[in-house]
């Protein structure tokens, strides 16, 4: 598809993204730039959670099967809501997180950290918290990671506001260290609330404390990566968090055949 003249800035950078990526992983290759589901994803207001479901989901892995999964919450029901209704519910959510005072992180923040990208994406990515250039900007994802991440969404043919990003904590904990469990916890209200509006088709949890934060880790730790769980009837595929791969490159390789599994989910095909 070829970018009307006032996207070609963000096309470009779309597409060095996309090769920088590409030549971090030793390969040549592009991704479709399309996206053949989006138009089957009910609209907002209308069809709702019982429209049939859209032929692409053929696509789906034959192991991943919602229904026959027991869910820690329940899943999420009920007709989608308008569009406006959906800005409006995260708008109060983000108020809400920014002046949330449940848990010690708000003493060090600068600004909250919420979101970034369209609220009505297929996909959602889900990180653990804001580091120091995330709590100046008040916005996820922005920093060395977060450049990154934005590769790997080139990589998979989307642009930065084709995706829905956010973390398990809103408040950067100090010098960047893990959220503590008590902390997830408090802040997990607003995650579920986004998920909850956002629906996704699909969700990428990036790094443990991200799969810890959604209930998909395993009760042993182990293996957590690279297979389809589901988070309230959503399937999640956890992966590595950027940063880990900024300091383990060698990883790229297995993250990159994570997301090829949700770019088949999504039918967002390489063509490679
Ligand atoms: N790491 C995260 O997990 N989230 C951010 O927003 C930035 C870095």
């Amino acid at each position: 598809m070829i970018p009307d003249d006032d996207e070609l800035p963000s096309a470009i950078a779309e597409a060095r993204a996309f090769l920088e990526w590409e030549s971090e992983l030793g390969g040549i290759g592009y991704v479709r730039r399309e996206r053949p589901v989006a138009a089957a994803r009910p609209p907002a207001g209308g069809g709702g959670r019982d429209a049939p479901a859209p032929a692409s989901r053929a696509t789906e892995s034959p192991s991943f099967d919602p229904a026959a999964e027991k869910p820690r919450a329940p899943m999420i029901e009920g007709p989608r809501v308008t569009e406006p209704e959906l800005s409006q519910r995260l708008r109060v959510l983000t108020d809400d997180a920014a002046s949330c005072t449940e848990c010690r992180l708000h003493t060090g923040r600068t600004k909250s950290v919420f979101s970034r990208g369209v609220p009505t994406a297929d996909l959602v990515f889900v990180g653990e918290g804001p580091g120091e250039t995330e709590d100046l900007e008040g916005l996820p994802f922005v920093g060395e990671a977060g450049k990154l991440l934005d590769k790997m969404i080139a990589a998979m043919g989307y642009g930065r506001d084709d995706v829905y990003i956010c973390n398990v904590v809103k408040c950067r904990p100090p010098k960047n260290r893990t959220p503590e469990p008590d902390e997830a916890r408090s802040c997990s209200r607003f995650l579920t609330g986004q998920i909850e509006l956002v629906r996704p088709r699909a969700i990428v949890s990036l790094g443990r404390c991200a799969a810890e934060g959604l209930g998909v880790m395993p009760p042993d730790g182990r293996n957590w990566r690279g297979a389809w769980t589901s988070y309230r009837g959503i399937p999640v595929m956890p992966t590595y968090h950027p940063a880990y791969l900024l300091r383990s490159p060698e990883q790229k390789r297995v993250v990159w055949e994570d997301l090829q599994k949700v770019m088949a989910r999504l039918g967002q095909r390489s063509v490679k």
